[in-house]
């Protein structure tokens, strides 16, 4: 269960040796929204990890609002996605939209994403309960909190105990962000269940500008970790370009997280 009062102690996930959920430091995931090509993934993921991230994340299957944009390159960014931990010794995070794809996408993910868009699907909940592999439970854009530890129980019942939930955002009449980042799920989530929290600021703002600020709240509100969007050239991104930082700016962010965490 993932209830606090029948588990009190933190869950904390062993991601090839990285602790998420440990108390002492902040875990953070970086990179592309979408795996485009070899060089792109690979030069964010250089960026990243030079800048201190350790886990990196990069969607192959991507869900869009409309069926006519690109979906991304699927099980050969899946590929690119292992050739880079190959090369950086870094976990990957990535989406996984299908329960048909649950069992192809295990065989490269270090961590299972499930996306805004699919918390309630229980049928994909269910069967990412029936493996191992940990998962990132993404926030219903119009979930409330329990509505979102019920969809976390599902996985849990089936059997899969390694479960982060990420705040993304929700849907509110403000229009200037793409959502709002709803900062008291962090600690309401601390209180309420022994599962990690990550932000996402990046979906929560939809504004590169606005990403290190949001992150040291959610730091200082008690988030686990980070998952933050990079790309080498944000203006040619074929997704989420407003909201993906530069290198460089990932580079400040990290600097401007350093005097209030331990950022692993
Ligand atoms: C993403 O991480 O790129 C993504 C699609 O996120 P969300 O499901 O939160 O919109
Ligand atoms: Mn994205």
């Amino acid at each position: 269960v993932v209830n606090k009062a029948f588990h009190p102690e933190p869950t904390v996930i062993d991601v090839r040796g990285i602790k998420i959920g440990d108390p002492s430091s902040v875990v953070m995931m970086a990179g592309p929204c979408t795996v485009e090509t070899e060089e792109q993934l690979m030069e964010a993921a250089r960026a990243v990890k030079a800048a201190g991230a350790t886990i990196l994340r990069g969607g192959a299957f991507k869900p869009s609002t409309s069926p006519y944009s690109f979906h991304g390159h699927g099980e050969a960014a899946l590929k690119m996605l292992a050739a880079a931990r190959e090369e950086l010794n870094m976990p990957i995070i990535t989406e996984v939209m299908d329960v048909r794809d649950v069992e192809m996408v295990c065989q490269y993910a270090d961590i299972l994403q499930i996306g805004t868009r699919n918390m309630a699907n229980f049928s994909l909940l269910n069967e990412i309960g029936k493996t191992q592999t940990p998962a990132l439970l993404k926030r219903g854009m119009a979930a409330t909190i329990e509505e979102w530890l019920q969809a976390a129980e599902y996985i849990a019942n089936q059997g899969n105990k390694n479960i982060m939930l990420c705040e993304r955002g929700i849907r509110t009449f403000e229009t200037y962000t793409r959502n709002t980042f709803d900062i008291n799920a962090i600690p309401a989530l601390k209180e309420l269940s022994h599962l990690p929290v990550i932000a996402d600021p990046s979906h929560a703002t939809g504004k590169a500008s606005l990403v290190s600020a949001v992150s040291r709240a959610a730091v200082a509100a008690g988030a686990d970790g980070l998952i933050i969007e990079v790309h080498p050239n944000p203006e040619k991104a074929l997704k989420d370009g407003a909201q993906s930082l530069l290198p460089e700016a990932f580079v400040k962010l990290m600097q401007d997280l350093a005097p209030i965490c331990t950022a692993v």
